[in-house]
């Protein structure tokens, strides 16, 4: 069950909803948006009904939530979310573009795939400082001095960051760092690190579990808004199926149902969801075309060299001819990019 709270609301208010519904054994986790605030409860509807609620001051009504996820839930905040990162935006008014690195490898090639996203209009960065990879033989990321690297992009190209953390004990360090958190396909269900991006103070990037149905994936995002997150993007990257020509197999269908069961942002990784560089520029068009707010694209200066996912990386040229694809197809659309 969920209280949405008058406009007008007190902060007393609020306190007394939650206070009341703790006395009857229950939870309130208490989400405040620009215009309204609710609070989500945990526990025995039949007996939050009892307490009448809806007749305490500042209280607007109640609704019974059919679905398991309430905060993350459009039934309860119809209006999309628009998450901000750094200066940059991720919402349906605008297409964004999300580039870089799969993995910072060096300052290097770090600094031209950034150059390469900033150059093309991306308006947010990525790249990997710690990475999950299926072999522990493989490449593991640069660690804290990825970060470093990551931060001198931002310097340079006045973008945003967004970069994985993979150890809910890595929260603050990589928070310090980037603009934004990302949890990774591997790591959707794993609760604790959930909880601790939850409680952090940076917009967390959760990328659908390769396994996850929408709801799981729903859910995951409803426990870092239930920690007072509820600046989250949710990024679609594939899913596992028998299907075996491509890495993943895309679901833009997904993407479009956790729009209509979300007010929550929903962008496209179409490198991670192919694993093959010919395959991007379709797919992140088709993401476009789909109505998806954005798109998060491997890029690198030298993917025959990349220590991590080379396959799928597009070169900066590609890039280049991507983005301005993008542009005219968004043109045709109605919507901007940026
Ligand atoms: C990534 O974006 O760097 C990544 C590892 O993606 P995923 O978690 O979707 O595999
Ligand atoms: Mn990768």
């Amino acid at each position: 069950m969920v209280v949405v709270m008058r406009t007008d609301a007190t902060e007393a208010d609020v306190e007394r909803v939650c206070e009341k519904v703790r006395e009857a054994g229950g939870e309130a986790f208490v989400s405040r948006g620009t215009v309204h605030t609710i609070i989500g409860l945990v526990g025995d509807s039949a007996l939050f009904r009892a307490l009448d609620l809806d007749n305490l001051p500042g209280v607007d009504r109640l609704i019974q939530v059919g679905k398991p996820y309430k905060m993350v839930a459009r039934s309860l905040h119809p209006e999309p979310t628009t998450v901000r990162i750094g200066p940059a935006q991720v919402g349906r008014a605008t297409f964004t573009i999300i580039a870089g690195p799969c993995a910072v490898e060096s300052e290097e090639q770090a600094h031209a795939a950034c150059r390469a996203a900033k150059e093309a209009g991306a308006t947010i960065l990525r790249g990997g400082a710690f990475k999950p990879r299926t072999s522990p033989y493989s490449f593991q990321g640069l660690g804290k001095r990825g970060l470093e690297i990551l931060a001198e992009c931002r310097a340079e190209t006045g973008l945003p960051v967004v970069t994985e953390v993979v150890d809910p004990r890595d929260v603050d360090l990589v928070a310090e760092w980037a603009d934004a958190l990302q949890v990774g396909t591997r790591n959707m269900q794993n609760f604790e690190l959930l909880k601790a991006v939850g409680a952090a103070a940076k917009p967390v990037l959760l990328k659908r579990g390769f396994a996850a149905t929408i709801e799981e994936w729903l859910m995951a995002a409803e426990y870092i808004a239930q920690r007072g997150n509820s600046e989250i993007v949710l990024c679609e990257r594939g899913i596992r199926t028998y299907e075996t020509a491509t890495r993943n197999t895309l679901d833009l269908a997904g993407m479009a149902v956790a729009q209509r069961e979300s007010h929550l942002p929903v962008i496209v990784d179409p490198s991670h969801a192919t694993g093959h560089r010919d395959l991007v520029p379709p797919m992140a068009r088709a993401a476009l075309a789909a109505g998806a707010d954005g798109v998060m694209v491997d890029v690198h200066p030298n993917p025959d060299e990349a220590l991590c996912d080379g396959p799928q990386a597009l070169r900066p040229a590609d890039l280049q001819a991507l983005a301005r694809d993008l542009r005219a197809l968004a043109e045709v659309l109605g919507r901007s990019i940026g």
